[in-house]
This record gives structure tokens, C-alpha cells and sequence, in this order.
């Protein structure tokens, strides 16, 4: 059965009226819910920790800053906008002492929670709300008078919880675009799997295997990154906007006759079967456990790997061609850290 979608008419934004959300984290998706909120009539405050580099950020955005322990303390519903491996700690040191039953605690991936990285007491409600976007995009949006569609869960609360989780979304904007519910497991199991797979390990593996098998056949590299990189923006716009098969009514038909023959020999069903082992070790915790482990050993492996991807030869070419073409580039990296540091 398709999934219920939830829009602006079903979610009150006056479950949030004389409640004070906390926002742990003033990064990414923090600083675009704070302010969405905020806009939306709410009242905000931040919590971070003493010396943290967002304090003068949110405090230029008109916020109060607490320490986390005091921000948690004033709150009825707490965000963690914190990253998900540095959850548990702040849950313990400074939110578990502070958090009362009836207090709401919120997140925006479901990590800590399915893989019981974090435990939190009966009588707190638990709930996710989590925009398919990031954080830039959520702020964008909602200034645009649109929204990031989202998806929220209960893992404690009942209805009570299902009220506030989608009054937040429809605060950040989310009810415009479109809500649906899921479980925490869900989520976390799939947004896991679709980042590895295919969205950001599958894509920027496929684009660099295609760059280098033409480079290594002698063809210029300029003429490698825009066959294989630079052009993948334009397919993925059109699958977005009208599905692959949409996408296949705008190209040539030889296109068409090379993508139906030979796209099935690339991404084979040896393909398939690594995809449904990453699955498995998503699901058997496997992953969790082995990034706890990295990231409490101070990151050796993931710092050498970003390293050694930032070396390669398609990091060169596309920079020089990007800057002959700086619209493309409105939301680099730079361009990304403006957006969410500039007064807007
Ligand atoms: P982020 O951009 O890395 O920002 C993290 C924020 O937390 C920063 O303001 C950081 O401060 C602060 N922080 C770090 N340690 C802290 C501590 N001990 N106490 C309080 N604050 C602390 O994080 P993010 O990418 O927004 O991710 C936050 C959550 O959103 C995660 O659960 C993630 O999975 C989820 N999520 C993210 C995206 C996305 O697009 N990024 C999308 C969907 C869901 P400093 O500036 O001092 O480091």
C-alpha cells in the first residue's frame, strides 16, 4: 500500500506554542532548523559545547547559546543536531542528567537510537524528524516558500509524539513538500544503505571508474570529466523530474540503445550481490560497529581514504573546468558554507 503522505493541513504548528525547543548543534541541519523554526514563530535555543566553533555563528543569527546541560535543562524538546558518532556522550554527559518525563527528545537520523547507542528512560518521548536534504537546502527551501520533503518517526510518545514530530516538520517547511512516517529502524537502515550504495559511494566510484578508463585509453581528461561527471547532474535532473524512463524520452536514441544493452554489463549482478552484503552489515550492526571503532581510534583509515580521493586526477580537471564555468559551482563547498553562515 503506497505510503500516507502528510501535508501543512495535518500538523499544528500550536503544539509547539509555549514550548521551548533546544537545538544541539549549530552545523548543517542545526542552524536550517533553528532558523526555520524561529521564522515559523517558534521559540529557539541553541546548545553547544564551550569552546564550540558555531557559538558566534548562531549568537550572529539572533539565537540565545547555552551550554548543552543548561540548553537541555530549559527545553521541552531537544534536538541532537550533533554528529551522530559524538550522540552518546553528549547524551550522557549533558542530556541524560537533564532530561524529565514529559520532555521530547529529537533526532535527524535514527543511528543512535536503532543500534542502542543511546538508551533513553521511559516517559520521554522520542521522536525523528528527517529532511531528504541537506541542511543548506532545508534553509533554501523554506526562504523560497517551498520545503525539503521529510520523514518522521515515533520510537516513544504515541500520538502526543506523532503531533509534535510533525509540527516540527511543518515549522521547517517539510508539510509543504510532503511528510511521510517511518520507524527507526527503517530509516536508519536505508539512509545508510542508499549513501554507501548508490548515492555517494555507488555515484563518485561509478564516476571515477568511467574518468579513468577513458584517461587510461589516451583520451584528454577534460573530455573524461565532462562525459562522466559534469553531464551525470543533467541525467540525474531529468530521473528526478520524470523518472528514468522520463529520462530516457529526452536522449537520443542511440543513447537510449547503448543505456538499455550495456548499463546491465556495468552494474552487473555481482553488483547486486555486494549491494545485499552491505545491506547485511547495515542491518547486523556490523557497520555501527566498525565506524564506532574508527572513529574512537581518531579516524586513521577514513582521514587516509578522503586523503588519497582527494589526490585523484578528477579533483584536478574539474576544478580547472568548473572555474571556467562558476554557475556550476554556486553550491561548492564554499558556496555552501556561505549559505548557511551569511545573515539571511
Ligand atoms: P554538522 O554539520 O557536522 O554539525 C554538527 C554540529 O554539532 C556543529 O555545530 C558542532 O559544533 C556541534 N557539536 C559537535 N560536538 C558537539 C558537542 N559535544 N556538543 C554540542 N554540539 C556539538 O552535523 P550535521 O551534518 O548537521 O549532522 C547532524 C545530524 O543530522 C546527524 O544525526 C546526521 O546524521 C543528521 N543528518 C544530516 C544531514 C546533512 O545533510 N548533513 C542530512 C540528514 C540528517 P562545532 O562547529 O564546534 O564542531
Amino acid at each position: 500500500m503506497p505510503a500516507k503522505v502528510y501535508h501543512d493541513k495535518d500538523a499544528d504548528l500550536g503544539v509547539l506554542k509555549n514550548k521551548t525547543l533546544a537545538i544541539i548543534g549549530y552545523g548543517s541541519q542545526g542552524h536550517a532548523h533553528a532558523r526555520n523554526l524561529k521564522d515559523s514563530g517558534c521559540k529557539v535555543i541553541i546548545g553547544l559545547y564551550p569552546k564550540s566553533k558555531s557559538k558566534e555563528q548562531a549568537k550572529k543569527h539572533g539565537f540565545e547559546v547555552y551550554d548543552t546541560a543548561e540548553a537541555v535543562k530549559k527545553a521541552d524538546i531537544i534536538m541532537i543536531a550533533a554528529p551522530d558518532m559524538k550522540q552518546a556522550d553528549i547524551y550522557k554527559k549533558d542530556i541524560e542528567p537533564n532530561l524529565t518525563p514529559g520532555k521530547t527528545l529529537a533526532f535527524l537520523h535514527g543511528l543512535s537510537i536503532h543500534f542502542g547507542l543511546i538508551k533513553i528512560p521511559a516517559g520521554v518521548n522520542v521522536i525523528m524528524i528527517a529532511p531528504k536534504g541537506p541542511g543548506h537546502e532545508v534553509r533554501s527551501q523554506y526562504l523560497e516558500g517551498k520545503g525539503v520533503p521529510s520523514l518522521i518517526a515515533v520510537f516513544q510518545g504515541g500520538k502526543e509524539a506523532k503531533k509534535i514530530a510533525l509540527a516540527w516538520a511543518k515549522g521547517i517547511g517539510g508539510t509543504r513538500a510532503g511528510v511521510i512516517e517511518t520507524t527507526f529502524k527503517e530509516e536508519t537502515e536505508t539512509d545508510l544503505f542508499g549513501e554507501q550504495a548508490v548515492l555517494c559511494g555507488g555515484v563518485s566510484e561509478l564516476i571515477r571508474c568511467g574518468f579513468e578508463t577513458l584517461v587510461e585509453a589516451g583520451y584528454k581528461p577534460e573530455m573524461a570529466y565532462f562525459e562522466c561527471c559534469h553531464e551525470m547532474k543533467l541525467i540525474v535532473d531529468l530521473i528526478v523530474e520524470s523518472g528514468i524512463s522520463g529520462m530516457r524520452f529526452s536522449i537520443s536514441e542511440t543513447a537510449k540503445y547503448g543505456d538499455v544493452t550495456r548499463g546491465p554489463r556495468v552494474i552487473t549482478k555481482d553488483t547486486k550481490k555486494n549491494m545485499k552484503k552491505i545491506l547485511k552489515e547495515i542491518q547486523s550492526g556490523q557497520f555501527v560497529r566498525e565506524w564506532s571503532k574508527e572513529y574512537k581510534a581518531g579516524l586513521p583509515n577514513y582521514k587516509k581514504l578522503l586523503a588519497a580521493g582527494e589526490k585523484h586526477p578528477i579533483e584536478k580537471t574539474g576544478q580547472r573546468l568548473r572555474s571556467l564555468m562558476p554557475w556550476v559551482s554556486k553550491t561548492n563547498i564554499k558556496g555552501v558554507q556561505a549559505a548557511y553562515s551569511d545573515a539571511k
